[in-house]
């Protein structure tokens, strides 16, 4: 299999997630604890909004046929015969000639139809003068039902709860929601020389920096990290530990071991589980070595598939092939509509000149932000050999420089995959 144009490898992946649409599980999660989960299923309220007509300002509830006439010459005088603050139920039934003192929010007694805004009125003890005519019947009055009626569609299901969201199912009691099960996402470590960070390194070791760095990324786009650890460069070892992640997952992440050399196992080990292999590697830089598997399993009742990414070792490449590739594929699968799933890319103007070898896609990682509303790019400092993890901190967006192009002069427009996590 060839190496694939990162364009086509990127489309292929998200079809892969399309199949996989069918499994996705859902659980009832409390309103408290909502925020950042995807609505499973449409929600609908018992409640109206507004619950009651009330007063949109502080004045005083009339009848229309009383003071459609009047004017500052000529004020209709109402007797004053309720208060109505906010909170309080209305005893009175307004009659001809009688008004009721209202506040903002405040139900509307019976018998008023109508409410004048206290700036046009004068107090005079239990009598109030109104001093200018309203326009409409009904003026300042905010009917019950008139932003929502109880029964009907209130949110969509595929929609992310943020405040917002969290405000509106709050107020409309709606406290117990269907949402989709958070993706469960394993993640391994493979090669001989990878410790754990609180180990003393012995020559020739390697701290496992990607589980760390994957747990983080799976977390940040809506999964839940399963980290499985490190497994040696032993073939038995490896295919155990693959079944077990492939049994336990929606999604595995494994790195490393996925090159040429004489320890890299993975490939074959997915083919000898009955894995179907969809990529074996992406024209871009860094990053190439990029594997991508399904497999479908016969589970008790359903039949499920996962998607297995088996992501190169070096540490930057982890990362950046999951930004680019896994990133957009693990919002979807949580259930995230298109609009949130997609890749970003942002035109930017660039500060420094872009180089590259013009074979395959080339990412340079740096800051993206904003001037003037305008993006730039400020590509990171230092060395951009994917051996180089620690320039990798505080990135906010890859430069793309395209196949066939070996240099981007600074100032010129580019293109930037926006990183948020
Ligand atoms: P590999 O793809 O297994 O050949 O690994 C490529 C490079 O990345 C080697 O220098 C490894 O030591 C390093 N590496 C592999 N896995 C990890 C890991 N989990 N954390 C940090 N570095 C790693
Ligand atoms: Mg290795």
């Amino acid at each position: 299999m060839a190496m694939l144009p990162a364009k086509q490898a990127e489309e292929l992946i998200l079809g892969l997630i399309q199949l996989l649409d069918a499994n996705r599980v859902t659980e009832v999660v409390d309103l408290s604890t909502a925020v950042g989960r995807i609505l499973a299923a449409p929600v609908t309220s018992q409640l109206d909004f507004p619950h009651w007509d009330n007063s949109a300002m502080d004045g005083y509830a009339v009848r229309f046929a009383d003071v459609q006439h009047c004017n500052a010459q000529q004020p209709a005088e109402l007797t004053v015969v309720e208060e109505i603050p906010a909170g309080y139920q209305p005893q009175c039934l307004i009659q001809s000639g009688q008004a009721a003192r209202i506040l903002t929010g405040a139900v509307m007694p019976a018998g008023a139809d109508t409410v004048i805004m206290q700036e046009q009125t004068r107090r005079e003890g239990d009598r109030v003068l109104i001093l200018a005519a309203p326009t409409d019947l009904g003026m300042f009055v905010r009917h019950r039902a008139a932003f929502y009626q109880a029964g009907t569609p209130l949110l969509p299901a595929g929609i992310q709860l943020n405040a917002a969201e969290i405000a509106v199912l709050a107020a409309a009691q709606c406290t117990q929601l269907s949402v989709y099960r958070r993706p469960r996402v394993a993640i391994l470590s493979t090669g001989n020389e990878l410790v754990m960070p609180e180990q003393i390194l012995q020559a020739g070791q390697i701290v496992d920096s990607n589980q760390y760095a994957l747990a983080a990324f799976v977390a940040q786009n809506g999964g839940v990290p399963l980290p499985l650890g490190i497994v040696a460069d032993e073939p038995e070892a490896l295919k155990q530990a693959i079944a077990h992640a492939i049994e336990s997952a929606d999604m595995v992440l494994s790195t490393g071991g996925v090159s040429v050399g004489d320890y890299d196992y993975v490939e074959q080990i997915l083919e000898q589980l009955g894995g179907e292999i969809h990529i074996r590697a992406v024209a871009v830089k860094p990053g190439k070595p990029l594997t991508v598997a399904t497999f479908s399993q016969k589970q008790t009742d359903t039949q499920s598939s996962i998607v297995y990414f088996g992501l190169p070792g070096n540490p930057v490449s982890a990362l950046v092939s999951a930004w680019r590739f896994v990133q957009p594929a693990l919002k979807k699968l949580a259930g995230l509509p298109q609009s949130d799933w997609e890749p970003v890319f942002v035109k930017a103007r660039s500060h420094q000149d872009l180089r590259s070898d013009g074979k395959r896609e080339t990412y340079l990682w740096g800051r993206l932000y904003r001037v003037d509303g305008l993006y730039e790019f400020e590509v990171a400092g230092g060395s951009h050999s994917s051996g180089n993890l620690i320039n990798l901190a505080q990135t906010t967006g890859l430069a793309v420089v395209p196949v066939g192009q070996t240099l981007i002069p600074a100032g010129e427009l580019i293109q930037v995959l926006q990183i948020n996590s």
